[in-house]
């Protein structure tokens, strides 16, 4: 079998779908999303600390990669992300990319929010963690409690590596194995392991439906353990965007996903209880916001972040919002019904 052709992002190629304008002018097509969507306990600070990722996934929704130095938050951003942080009670900090552990303050940034008492959630390619400089990084987050979400696209290699690339499967299978010699995957709440599934162009089954089919495969085939299975619709943006647009797919999907509305998972939905704070200290209800530049409260940055003003705002929403609310639901958490 011939190697699949790499995948690159957008921005290196210069695409007219590397614009968040271009991606919210071919999404605007569809029908308008109308739930209004209110602020509810602010639960999640979620910070995007960059585009850099040691993997270019086609279904990215970041459009991160090895190439995305341009888009790294500094130090200063970081410090204000903490100050923000101590004006409100939220439990968990959410650290996401790219690849969060390629951020040079990765590790200063686990620190001091654990040193406030926050649980700490690394989401994790799984791959990264056997890169030479991140040597011991799976035992010192397991130290510090931090949980781990994984994404995996599936159990089985071919639909894995059709998703993140040759050999990412074997990578992603070796790093579980790490994981779970020291301590994740086991039970133990300071060590959770999660595994998300980002679906194709297809709603997301219900996860309490395939937990038990993905921890039985894994562990007979490979001896690996987890704790929880996390199933996510995607969203038809950035590379994946890309990807239903060049296969013909990006009407039946859409489709798929404002036919599949369902009230229920309104309640759940993320951006609600969260706050995602881009690389370069903007605000944005929620990372797919994020990355079509939907900013939550244009006057206001980490820099001058002010909670009652945010608990305040109206949840900015467009059709991509469909892909949270179809089936059974789909946030950073999983099925939100
Ligand atoms: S999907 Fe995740 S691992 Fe893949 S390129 Fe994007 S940020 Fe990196
Ligand atoms: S994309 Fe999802 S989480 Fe983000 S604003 Fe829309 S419904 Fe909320």
């Amino acid at each position: 079998m011939s190697a699949r052709p790499r995948i690159t992002s957008l921005s290196s190629r210069h695409v007219p779908l590397a614009s968040p304008r271009e991606q919210l002018a071919l999404l605007d097509r569809y029908a308008r999303f109308e739930p209004e969507l209110t602020p509810a306990h602010l639960d999640v600070f979620q910070i995007n600390l960059g585009k850099l990722c040691n993997m270019t996934c086609r279904h990215c929704h970041v459009d991160a990669g090895p190439d995305r130095t341009d888009a790294m938050m500094s130090r200063a951003t970081v410090e204000a992300c903490l100050r923000a942080l101590d004006q409100t009670d939220a439990g968990t900090v959410d650290l996401t990319g790219g690849a969060p552990e390629l951020h040079p303050d990765f590790r200063y940034v686990v620190e001091s929010v654990s040193a406030r008492g926050k649980h700490v959630i690394d989401r994790c390619n799984l791959s990264v963690l056997l890169l030479p400089r991140n040597e011991g990084l799976a035992a010192w987050l397991g130290e510090r409690g931090v949980e781990i979400v994984a994404s995996l696209p599936h159990y089985r290699q071919r639909s894995t590596d059709a998703q993140r690339g040759d050999g990412a499967f074997d990578k992603s299978i070796e790093a579980l194995r790490l994981l779970n010699s020291v301590g994740y995957g086991k039970g133990d709440p300071r060590k959770m392991l999660s595994l998300v599934n980002p679906a194709g162009a297809f709603l997301a089954p219900k996860q309490s439906d395939v937990e038990g089919e993905w921890k039985a495969a894994l562990e007979r085939d490979f001896g690996i353990t987890f704790d929880r299975l996390l199933a996510l619709n995607n969203m038809p943006i950035s590379r994946f965007l890309e990807w239903l647009v060049d296969s013909g797919n990006l009407d039946d999907y859409m489709q798929r996903l404002i036919s599949g509305f369902n009230p229920e998972a309104v309640a759940g939905l993320m951006c609600r209880n969260t706050i995602s704070i881009s690389w370069d200290g903007r605000l944005f209800d929620c990372d797919f916001n994020q990355m079509l530049d939907l900013d939550a409260e244009p006057e206001m940055t980490i820099e001058n972040f002010d909670f009652a003003r945010w608990q305040e705002r109206r949840v900015v929403t467009r059709p991509h919002c469909f892909g949270c609310t179809a089936g059974a639901g789909s946030s950073c958490g999983g099925s939100t019904t």
